[in-house]
């Protein structure tokens, strides 16, 4: 899972540690792999690995891969991803979307794979460069960042599921505008109309159509329809010597 992380962001040189002898020698063949389950693992292994310019893998022993425990514990919120496998990963080829249905993915892709070949010199030219911004990773598609890891280009149905998570979803703040568009890039995601379907996703979200219209109503009665003040008596170790905390509560609506 690791190895796929990294040939997303782009890397080819790698320097991969753990804490697992067993494990170690049998992707270096030091040791020989008989179960079957483990023999498919390898096989997986062994054609990621293949994808990198350079690999090594290390065995460093539990105890002393503090450094490595301290990096999780402490965590980078930014190079936090999880993936969940619905069956063991050397049964998934890739991991594969179920909306395929044809679109802009697909001419880049086929271009990229020499499927296509306009005869219109200026079509040629233009879709060259283009796809030129594009990049194949074992088959799924990603746009190409020099100072950020590539990101990964979804069809429209994807862009859909992804714009109603990060939107609306258990951790969603409801961003809009270029807010929301900038989370999506974050999460490592692209489609070429992200900002119009960001905007176009927001006018149909529901909850934020429901704020919007209470905003635009006009306020009817102005402040200190009810208000109140509280006081807290002396304090005794209050910072700056203050003694007296004043509470003010306007309500703008009765
Ligand atoms: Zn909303």
């Amino acid at each position: 899972m690791g190895l796929k992380f990294a040939l997303r962001m782009s890397v080819k040189h790698i320097q991969v540690f753990s804490d697992s002898q067993l494990i170690v020698n049998q992707v270096n063949r030091a040791y020989e792999t008989k179960d079957e389950v483990l023999k498919k693992y390898l096989e997986k292994v062994q054609s990621l690995i293949s994808l990198f310019d350079d690999f090594s893998l290390t065995h460093v022993p539990r105890e002393e891969n503090q450094v490595a425990d301290q990096l999780t514990k402490r965590g980078f919120p930014d190079f936090h991803q999880h993936q969940t496998f619905e069956k063991p990963s050397y049964e998934c080829s890739e991991i594969q979307s179920s909306d395929q249905t044809p679109c802009w993915i697909d001419r880049i892709i086929n271009y990229l794979k020499n499927v296509i070949h306009p005869s219109n010199q200026q079509e040629a030219k233009k879709l060259r460069l283009e796809c030129a911004k594009y990049v194949l990773i074992s088959d799924e598609l990603y746009r190409r960042s020099y100072a950020k890891p590539h990101t990964k280009c979804l069809r429209p149905g994807e862009a859909q599921e992804v714009m109603k998570v990060i939107h609306q979803g258990e951790y969603g703040t409801h961003a809009r505008g270029r807010s929301l568009v900038i989370r999506i890039l974050r999460q490592g995601f692209f489609w070429p109309n992200i900002h119009k379907d960001a905007q176009t996703f927001v006018e149909k979200c529901p909850q934020c159509q429901y704020y919007a219209d209470m905003q635009r109503q006009p306020v009817v009665c102005g402040g200190f329809v009810v208000w109140g003040l509280d006081i807290l008596r002396p304090m005794s170790a209050a910072i700056w010597s203050y003694k007296w905390v004043l509470v003010a509560v306007d309500y703008f609506t009765k």
